[in-house]
């Protein structure tokens, strides 16, 4: 193996500085076959050199540097038709700029860095990048069909200024797809295109009217459940409010005195320290305002604490009983809680307390991908975060050293093998593996020592 590890290639000359290698190669052997007549390269009527061209090709990076290598591509012509062709390359697609390994590379690096990022590093343009990055997205698709989860959670994220509605699989905890509107319409299209939906059990959803209406036409015998983490959101945010108002009720020299009161009030009670507590009570005995405001906060907590259905309930209207007819902002809730009761009293029904808690990590993932892109689009922004976030976690030093010996087939065996691609089905499936590199007979080669 040469020092680029293209066994095609001849080394000519290393020329290097700070920044870059190039390397002047050429193709070890010349062609053997005639692409238009197929005359073989025989002694008696050998291939004329017709005429050379230098090409210049990006690879991947080497000891920090910029590779490039200068390829004296020489073009031939047959003695028995005349045909004049270039010498065909095994590691570089014709008329490429790129070596095929620094395409494959590109596109697992594109699901994580910006664009430019990638471009720079590898002295590229920004459109080979998106080439890339576009080819990826497109071949994942094609191989993609979304199966069902048995409980599906159904939510919205904030991405490129549009509400986009979230589908995740709550037992696997993965997002399933991001769609271009919150909308019911769109909400529902997805559901009903996902094989085997008529079989979801559980919906998980915030209170938004238009989800469990999709759910409900399309799967009337799934449990609907509004998620806990939605309905405690809801009451902190009555309480923020009140705290708000009140805060801007009192004196300059008042509020002096109400350090951290929005973390001491909104934090769950047991997730403050003794120190924590003892300001937090401070706070109460100089604004006992805010007392009745936060027990409601924390009482509703209490409610999700009940040992089932009839408990809840019970709690339930205990609490909405202690609210005051003046904090509308609490009544506020309770009348947004009694719109959909049933839907949030079905989280007492299963024994798995279903959650999509786990949105929250989304979001901060989505935020992220956003924040390292400004100007994508939402389609990019999309396959950033379908394909970007679990699909290409580095392995371990050491893991797989024969990486070099990936193909796109093999890319996708993996990503359906770590189920980040599902199959559609068993036909699917085997017309799938029949298109594969077989990993284990690969490494049976490769240790047989034939490579
Ligand atoms: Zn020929």
């Amino acid at each position: 193996m040469n020092a680029l590890g293209l066994n095609e290639f001849n080394i000519l000359k290393t020329e290097t500085n700070d920044y870059d290698y190039l390397f002047t190669v050429e193709k070890a052997e010349s062609p053997t076959i005639c692409p238009k007549c197929g005359h073989m390269n025989i002694e008696n009527k050998p291939f004329w050199k017709h005429n050379t061209k230098e090409r210049t090709l990006s690879d991947i990076s080497m000891h920090g540097k910029r590779v490039k290598l200068l390829l004296r591509h020489v073009r031939y012509k047959c003695q028995v038709c005349e045909y004049t062709f270039y010498e065909l390359l095994d590691s570089v697609d014709t008329n490429d700029k790129i070596t095929k390994r620094l395409y494959l590379h590109i596109q697992q690096q594109a699901l994580k860095k910006p664009f430019t990022t990638i471009a720079d590093e590898f002295g590229i343009s920004n459109m080979t990048v998106r080439r890339a990055f576009d080819d990826f997205v497109k071949d994942s698709e094609k191989h993609r069909v979304l199966k069902a989860p048995r409980v599906i959670g159904i939510d919205e994220a904030h991405l490129n200024k549009v509400m986009r509605g979230v589908i995740t699989d709550i037992d696997n905890r993965r997002i399933l797809e991001i769609l271009p509107t919150n909308l019911k319409r769109d909400v529902k299209a997805c559901i009903k295109s996902m094989e085997g939906y008529k079989d979801i059990e559980v919906a998980t959803m915030d209170m938004a009217t238009g989800y469990r209406y999709a759910m409900q036409e399309l799967v009337p015998n799934a449990l609907c459940i509004i998620d806990k983490f939605h309905v405690i959101q809801l009451v902190t945010r009555a309480l923020d409010s009140v705290r708000i108002n009140f805060k801007n009720s009192i004196t300059k020299q008042q509020k002096k005195l109400l350090l951290n009161d929005r973390w001491l009030l909104l934090s769950n009670q047991e997730d403050l320290s003794d120190k924590d507590i003892v300001k937090r009570d401070a706070i109460f005995k100089i604004h006992p305002e805010l007392l009745l405001p936060y027990h409601l906060k924390e009482g509703l907590r209490v409610v999700y604490r009940a040992s089932d259905r009839k408990d809840a309930y019970e709690r339930y209207y205990e609490w909405e009983k202690a609210i005051p007819d003046d904090l509308t902002a609490f009544k506020g809730v309770a009348d947004t809680i009694n719109g959909c009761k049933t839907e949030v009293f079905n989280y007492f029904l299963t024994e798995t307390k279903y959650t999509n808690a786990y949105t929250e990590s989304i979001n901060n993932i989505i935020k992220k991908i956003e924040k390292s892109g400004v100007g994508y689009s939402f389609e990019v922004l999309r396959a950033k975060v379908l394909y970007g976030t679990t699909a290409t976690k580095k392995p371990e030093f050491g893991e797989n050293l024969r990486i070099q010996l990936l193909t796109p087939r093999f890319l996708i065996k993996w990503l359906i093998e770590n189920q980040h691609l599902i199959e559609h089905n068993d036909d699917e499936k085997k017309l799938l593996e029949g298109q594969y590199v077989d990993v284990t007979e690969l490494m049976n080669i490769i240790n047989k020592g034939i490579f």
